[in-house]
């Protein structure tokens, strides 16, 4: 007989095959999770072969399948087709192993599925995302009381900041009027040359326009030169704009330096212009006593935008962003006064940034301050700093490689072949070794052994190696420069470079658009 009081969904699971399947798919899981070092950091494949592997050509099913078969044939596959960036010689990018917990976290989010965007429809995780954002601000020095909320990333975290000084900064009001002043004045907004794409597509989102952008030249360490920065605000005062917003980066995604923040922050003060730190990469690491000093004067910022999926290792995506004053992000976002409300102020997400209905990330971020605490965290990131001096020091006593740069986590290096060491700054030298470092950072990722990524720094093409990752150990650190000296050699003895023809090659990407 038909129960009618129980639909028959084809999605719907019974409580004992729910049971069932978890149990077994986190089996698998913990199973291969625990073999993801044994294995290489990615498998050379074509994008063609992984469609392949994974049939990915089929079109859409018509009829449904047995979902136990379905899960354990694609958790298979995903473990023999991705790359992961949880391999202690993983380096690339500023991409973080993932928290356990974190995993298990986001399990338990989506099983919960609160829609973070009005307190009434999440009230445990509204109230618990709003504990995230004040311990995420307390453990990088950040008051407290501030405003702040989760995004997808860093990218999504910054724009919101900028958005937030656009609203806050334009003399007329931006939001109804749109970004051109009365008498014809431009919004400006001033950063350094290392400063992440991130900046664009906020200038472009923003209406403000990339022209808007004032690009500050750097020193010899790649830090914003503040007396440029002093003198283009001038210059665009005088012109009739309005100087809108300063980024100082806390940790370049390309080398990790720190621009000079104290004096940024005195500029702004000066000019009564928004600061804003873009500490995505290396905010949190104003927590740990041997970071550079300077970072710590984020505390001094309107808004600080940092990346938890990066430094406190939560799964993707987690991004967050903090403004010092939480009325100036409401007032970026809101569409209806605060009397709206509920008596208690209630915290309704959705005011406070350009999502409506918003998932639960802060639980992933949460559980793990709550697994590791705050001390935890500072050991970690003091060890992957610490790791990456290592590698820095190794990568020194080697006489194939050239150190570049070591700052926060990340070191660049470069191949050079013994003959021509002593022909550094020969512009045909210099050539061929961007070239020979090209070859040397693509069989690289190609093989699976260790994976870098690349910079450039002060024209000259670099392997890049990033550590945000609590697997990696001493070991691979060393291991590192056996293996970049080996294909080094390997490419040079193949004379690869020299038969390139230079009229193919593209100009040398710089990496500010990734991670
Ligand atoms: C990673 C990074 C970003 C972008 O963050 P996503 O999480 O990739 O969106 C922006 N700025 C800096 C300095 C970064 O390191």
């Amino acid at each position: 007989m038909r129960d009618d009081s129980v639909r028959q969904a084809p999605l719907a699971m019974d409580a004992a095959a729910f049971r069932a399947l978890g149990h077994r798919l986190v089996d698998q899981l913990a199973e291969s999770l625990e073999g993801v070092q044994r294995g290489p950091v990615t498998r050379d494949e074509s994008p063609s072969a992984v469609r392949q592997a994974l049939d990915l050509s089929a079109p859409l099913p018509e009829s449904g399948m047995d979902p136990g078969p379905l899960l354990e044939r694609t958790a298979q596959l995903l473990f023999e087709h991705s790359l992961f960036n949880a391999h202690p010689r993983f380096f690339g990018y500023i991409t973080a192993a993932p928290a356990p917990i974190g995993v298990l976290g986001d399990f338990l989010a989506s099983a919960v599925n609160a829609n973070v965007g009005a307190w009434t429809l999440s009230p445990a995780a509204t109230e618990i995302e709003s504990q995230t954002v004040r311990w995420i601000a307390s453990f990088i020095g950040y008051p407290v009381d501030c405003g702040g909320l989760l995004l997808s990333g860093g990218n999504m975290a910054n724009i919101v900041c900028f958005l937030a000084a656009r609203a806050a900064k334009a003399p007329w009001n931006v939001r109804e009027r749109g970004v051109i002043g009365d008498s014809g004045q431009r919004l400006r907004v001033y950063c350094s040359a290392e400063t992440h794409t991130w900046i664009q597509k906020a200038a472009d989102i923003g209406g403000l326009g990339t022209d808007s952008i004032r690009w500050i030249p750097t020193d010899h360490n790649l830090r914003m030169n503040v007396s440029a920065l002093g003198r283009q605000i001038e210059a665009d005062k005088a012109a009739g704009d309005v100087p809108c917003m300063v980024v100082g980066t806390a940790g370049s995604v390309s080398t990790g330096a720190v621009d000079p923040l104290p004096d940024i922050s005195a500029v702004c003060e000066e000019y009564d212009v928004w600061f804003h730190v873009d500490g995505a990469y290396g905010g949190f690491a104003a927590a740990v006593p041997d970071a550079p000093d300077d970072l710590r004067a984020l505390t001094a910022a309107h808004s600080v935008a940092v990346d938890p999926h990066k430094w406190l290792y939560a799964p993707l995506e987690a991004g967050c962003a903090l403004v010092r004053e939480p009325g100036l992000l409401r007032a970026a976002f809101a569409y209806h006064p605060p009397y709206y409300h509920f008596d208690e102020q209630a915290t309704n997400y959705v005011d406070y940034g350009p999502q409506n209905s918003r998932g639960f990330r802060a639980l992933k971020v949460w559980l793990g301050l709550r697994h590791a605490g705050a001390s935890g965290f500072r050991t970690m990131i003091a060890e992957d700093i610490r790791l990456s001096r290592a590698m820095g020091d190794a990568v020194r006593r080697c006489a194939e490689l050239e150190l570049i740069t070591q700052e926060l986590s990340i070191t660049t290096f470069r191949y050079v072949p013994c003959d021509l060491r002593p022909k550094l700054g020969d512009p045909a030298v210099e050539r061929y070794l961007d070239s020979l470092n090209r070859h040397v950072l693509d069989r690289l990722q190609h093989g699976g052994e260790a994976f870098v990524s690349n910079a450039v720094v002060g024209n000259r093409y670099v392997l890049r190696a990033c550590i945000v990752n609590f697997h990696t150990t001493q070991a691979d650190v060393e291991a590192i420069v056996e293996i970049a000296v080996r294909v080094g050699r390997e490419v040079h003895a193949e004379r690869i470079p020299d038969r390139d023809d230079p009229s193919q090659r593209g100009p040398i990407g710089a990496m500010r658009h990734r991670p």
